[in-house]
């Protein structure tokens, strides 16, 4: 696109593109333990956006190599959200699809000498590995022939032993100054059901076995990642090359981080599992369904992905960039209501006891497609409890006792008498109206500076309002101080639930619908709701109002 300049991983797809490449094609590869986060969003928007703009392909592969962790509802839950994100992938694979090939190519690295059967512990081998300044120790196992290793592997994957009693490693220098090139694990035993392979198989490939061949067997030719993967990048290179097999190539960015967000998937299911959230779709979860929930569009996700742009180093993106572009997002789309979240009573004397009358209100002043609406009126009404003030500094053009403030859409009224019950809490404020100033407008062009919003207290409907704030104190989650856990830093008032009043028009509203209440900000329908009262989420406020 003119304009806009290119980000470092459409740079080097072009620069490939140049070099002579027909092709580019990419894959998001989730492991399903989990549900995706907003940091997935981001990788999501990265691969098929890299696909999408250079006319190739990308692909949804599941890393399912761990059969212990994973399951289908995750299978199902990132599928779905993928989609609701607005890509659809060439083809979904299943790293699992790929056990046979990868066992083959194991035997073949086997035969060539590069890979052999272990029988020390996974402890034995962490410790034998040395360190960045003093080198490893080669396993006692590590000179076996070439037949033995064939005999010893099959015999792993027929199930003769037991969790632990042997693993394959690849056979490359314990010396390396890249801790990751000597002797890594290619493959471990492990007696587990695997959601897709069942018990067919007890000896499960290691990520880095796993992943570069996959990508390699789907002809991947962007495989792109984060960049704590930088130092994987030479054996992903390693096993393509030995195996002399297609060569797709890595390239890392640096991974999205929030401020007051915890990304790790892990985490989020200890949160889960203890019942400090609701579930995956909590609305303050940084998961993609809970953003869902919460009011968010997949536009407003799209356009945080693409502003936050690709980083090559690490960094921690402001949380209020995301919600500055969800606002910006329903801002054009969400039709407007009135809705009274903590509620004063207004009774206004001069209005006729038994009359109702509606108001014509506007649906989105962004949008003339859609219309107006008929609200109704009467003589008592709700206002926000902070749209009064008993002694009012300078400058206060809200309602105060002798002032007059305009009802939005409806009339000007003016603040009479204050009444308060036993503790000294105002509980009614006596109004009257100017009967001539209907639709918000003086007759006598006085300046009446205070606009408010407000609902007919005998047509508000009630409903439950969920008022999320930011699920953790902590700016920067990924910077834990010492003795402490994650949980040390949740906010105790992420969530407070009011009662609001809401104008009638809201009763059709149907899960997932969003509106801007006047004033206050973002709301949908939540799927909480029955048909004894309907549940909103506030998405978020009108304007930012974290205390920096
Ligand atoms: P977690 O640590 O939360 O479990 P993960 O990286 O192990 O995350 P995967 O399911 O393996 O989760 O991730 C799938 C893809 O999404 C990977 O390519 C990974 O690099 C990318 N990804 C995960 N988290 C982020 C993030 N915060 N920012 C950008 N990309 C991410
Ligand atoms: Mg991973
Ligand atoms: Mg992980």
């Amino acid at each position: 696109v003119e304009g806009k300049s290119l980000n470092f991983l459409e740079e080097i797809v072009e620069e490939s593109i140049a070099g002579g490449e027909k092709r580019v094609q990419t894959r998001f590869p989730p492991e399903p333990n989990g549900y995706l986060h907003i940091g997935h969003a981001k990788s999501i928007c990265l691969n098929f956006g890299l696909a999408r703009k250079y006319g190739g392909k990308c692909n949804l592969r599941f890393d399912d190599t761990n059969p212990v962790k994973e399951d289908v509802e995750y299978v199902d839950s990132i599928q779905q959200d993928v989609r609701w994100l607005g890509f659809e992938w060439a083809g979904v694979h299943y790293a699992s699809d790929y056990f046979d090939q990868l066992y083959a190519w194991a035997v073949e690295l086997i035969r060539k000498g590069l890979a052999y059967v272990d029988d020390q512990s996974q402890e034995e081998i962490r410790q034998s590995r040395g360190t960045v300044t003093v080198p490893g120790k080669e396993s006692p196992w590590r000179n076996r022939s070439a037949e033995e290793n064939l005999d010893l592997f099959e015999r792993m994957k027929n199930g003769e032993f037991g969790d632990g009693e042997k693993v394959l490693r690849a056979k490359i220098d314990m010396a390396h100054p890249n801790m990751l090139l000597r002797d890594p694990i290619m493959y471990r035993i492990l007696h587990a059901e695997h959601h897709r392979t069942g018990n067919k198989w007890c000896i499960y490939p290691m990520y880095d076995y796993a992943h570069g061949q996959s990508d390699s067997i789907e002809k991947v030719t962007h495989s792109i990642c984060t960049l704590e993967f930088d130092v994987h990048r030479p054996l992903y290179d390693w096993f393509i090359e030995k195996l002399d097999i297609y060569p797709s190539h890595q390239y890392e960015f640096a991974r999205l981080n929030l401020t007051y967000t915890m990304m790790s998937k892990r985490k989020l299911l200890q949160l889960v599992r203890q019942g400090t959230v609701m579930g995956w779709d909590d609305p303050r979860m940084p998961t993609i369904c809970a953003l869902r929930r919460r009011g968010y569009t997949p536009e407003s996700v799209r356009m945080f992905a693409d502003k936050v742009g690709v980083a090559k180093r690490d960094n921690v993106i402001d949380l209020g960039l995301l919600e500055f572009c969800v606002r910006e997002d329903l801002n054009k789309r969400a039709r407007r209501r009135m809705a009274v979240l903590d509620p004063i009573r207004v009774v206004i004397t001069n209005y006729p006891e038994e009359k109702t009358e509606t108001v014509d209100c506007i649906n989105n002043p962004e949008d003339e497609t859609a219309g107006k609406r008929e609200v109704p009126f009467g003589r008592e009404i709700y206002i926000e409890r902070d749209d009064f003030m008993e002694n009012p500094p300078k400058k206060y053009y809200r309602l105060s006792p002798g002032g007059e403030v305009r009802l939005r859409y409806a009339y000007l009224i003016r603040c009479d008498e204050v009444i308060k019950d036993a503790d000294g809490k105002v509980v009614e404020l006596r109004c009257t109206y100017d009967p001539m100033s209907k639709g918000g407008r003086s007759s006598d062009g006085r300046k009446v500076k205070g606009v408010i919003h407000w609902v007919s207290a005998r047509h508000a409907v009630p409903a439950e309002v969920r008022l999320f704030d930011r699920l953790f104190v902590k700016e920067d989650m990924n910077d834990i101080e010492e003795g402490k856990t994650f949980e040390d830093y949740l906010n105790p008032d992420s969530l407070k639930t009011v009662t609001g009043y809401l104008e009638p028009s809201l009763n059709e509203a149907a899960e997932g619908d969003t509106f801007q209440f006047e004033r206050l900000g973002y709301f949908c329908v939540d799927r909480d709701s029955t048909a004894a009262g309907k549940v909103f989420n506030r998405t978020v406020t009108l304007k930012d109002s974290w205390a920096k």
